[in-house]
């Protein structure tokens, strides 16, 4: 399926397709708006089942990035690459290389960061062959790094507006929360969980990550296939996306859902869905936007933790916007924040047709 033909393909600007034959690259930059600045988002690498899939998600993240992006105040548009990992051979740091060439060669439309798969370190041989790169090692107390336990603390602070808003908790106190995947975000988020006094249930499909939760937190361990369907009171989503869907949604037990997962709804539809099942779901392009904070913060330069810190406090108040007009015009969150996300987006660019 061609670039223009693919369903995914919702008004995006470019998509970009990148081969290295010595380091065995092969990677996707798909570049949705540039409307309000240089299109920002990370760099997930992934074991795809298939080219299509590759780019699938790379158009379907990259338009979410351009949406978080405006839901965060930034002056940036939305971005995303992926590169197909081989699970056979371990990266090098060509592949890297190789791959901050491509980043380079867009000249500055996108620019990149980590994302599953991708580490600080990562982000190190890229900034070698180019600028346009963030989520690198900060200077002490300026804003930078790694992005996720940035993301963390907005989705912790989401989920709190969103328990006051659904349920009335004035705390996280003995709220039982599950939390799907406990990686970079999830980790972090169960730890400020588990200091809040929620008690927590958590899936992963590595072992390694799983121990580590369940001995720091005393988190209970459920399968992978059952940590949807747990009977508790928050569901916090911080592996991969699709995983809210017409399957999944009718066996939900949890009445808030929030987390670090980007595209956490298979489709539209599964947003309404959530909706008449009286499930609150903060969108996670609203309530995950504290790591592309900080990354955008660190690019910008002479920014600090304090910045950082500061607009990602800004996240519970959006949240809490969109979930009272949910309640007011009885319409999905996820329909009320792509209808903000639009305008400020339409704003931008309409603003820039009139100066040209
Ligand atoms: P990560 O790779 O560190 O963690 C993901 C975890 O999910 C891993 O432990 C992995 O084993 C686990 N996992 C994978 N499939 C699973 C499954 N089927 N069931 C349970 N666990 C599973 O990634 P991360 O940086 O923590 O990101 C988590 C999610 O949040 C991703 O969707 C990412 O795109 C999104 N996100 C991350 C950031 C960030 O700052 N890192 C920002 C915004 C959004």
């Amino acid at each position: 399926m061609t670039f223009f033909e693919n369903a995914e393909n919702r008004g995006h600007e470019s998509v970009h397709q990148f081969c290295d034959s010595q380091t065995g690259l092969r990677a996707i930059i798909a570049i949705h708006s540039t409307a309000l600045g240089p299109a920002a988002g990370g760099c997930r690498m992934w074991h795809y089942e298939s080219e299509a899939g590759a780019v699938r998600d790379a158009l379907r993240l990259s338009r979410g990035m351009t949406y978080k992006n405006a839901m965060a105040g930034l002056p940036l548009g939305g971005g995303k690459a992926v590169i197909l990992a081989n699970p056979d051979i371990p990266p090098s740091d060509d592949l890297f290389h190789a791959f901050g060439r491509c980043v380079d060669s867009l000249g500055g439309r996108y620019i990149t960061a980590e994302d599953v798969g991708v580490t600080v370190d990562n982000m190190r041989l890229v900034k070698q062959v180019t600028d346009f790169v963030a989520g690198l090692p900060p200077s002490e107390g300026s804003a930078g790094g790694d992005p996720s336990p940035w993301t963390a603390d907005g989705v912790f602070l989401g989920l709190q507006a969103a328990a006051k808003h659904r349920l009335g908790a004035d705390s996280l106190d003995n709220l039982r929360v599950a939390v799907q995947g406990v990686g970079k975000v999830g980790y972090d988020l169960c730890r400020q969980l588990h200091a809040a006094g929620a008690s927590l249930v958590i899936s992963d499909v590595s072992e390694r990550n799983l121990a580590r939760a369940r001995n720091d937190f005393g988190a209970r361990v459920v399968n992978a296939e059952k940590i949807l369907f747990e009977d508790v009171d928050l569901l916090a989503p911080c592996a991969m996306g699709a995983i809210l869907d017409e399957q999944s949604i009718p066996d939900i037990k949890a009445r808030v859902i929030g987390g670090a997962a980007n595209n956490q709804l298979a489709t539209e539809q599964d947003g309404k869905r959530l909706f008449d099942r009286n499930i609150l779901y903060a969108p996670d392009y609203v309530i995950n936007g504290g790591g592309i904070t900080s990354v955008s913060l660190e690019y910008m330069g002479n920014k600090t933790e304090a910045d950082v810190r500061a607009q990602i406090a800004l996240i519970p108040g959006r949240l809490a916007e969109i979930f009272e007009s949910a309640n007011n015009l009885q319409t999905p969150t996820n329909v009320i924040a792509d209808s903000m996300a639009e305008a400020i987006v339409a704003a931008a660019a309409s603003a820039s047709a009139t100066v040209n």
